[in-house]
């Protein structure tokens, strides 16, 4: 069982349409579907918030509290293939920052559910 860590995009989240991190993420994690390879905890969920800036030090700061350093770092799907794209920044560039900074394997997407 794998310990991940979950950003949701916080601008498709507070639409309230679709799934607003309710499920799509965690139930595709605890089953191992999608983009999980196996079953996996989700440790922690950490919400992308415009314009971006806050994700990296949010993650570090939400890896410090849980103690538990995640194996990867999944890129939910809803930010992964936004569309519209993010006007703020693209989804590679965001797993570059967050892999930079924190060492972690980011994972693109992480479910097919409609
Ligand atoms: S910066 Fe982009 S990914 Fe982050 S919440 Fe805003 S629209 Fe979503």
């Amino acid at each position: 069982m794998k310990n991940v860590a979950v950003v949701g995009c916080g601008a498709y989240m507070d639409s309230g349409y679709g799934c607003p991190g309710e499920w799509r993420c965690l139930k595709a994690a605890a089953l191992g579907e999608g983009k999980f390879d196996e079953a996996s905890s989700v440790i922690l969920f950490v919400k992308c918030e415009c314009p971006g800036r806050t994700l990296v030090p949010n993650m570090g700061m939400a890896m410090k509290l849980s103690e538990i350093k995640p194996d990867a770092i999944y890129l939910s799907s809803c930010l992964a293939n936004a569309k519209p794209d993010c006007p703020y920044s693209s989804a590679e560039e965001m797993a570059k920052m967050l892999e930079s900074k924190t060492g972690i394997t980011v994972v693109m997407g992480t479910h097919d559910y409609h």
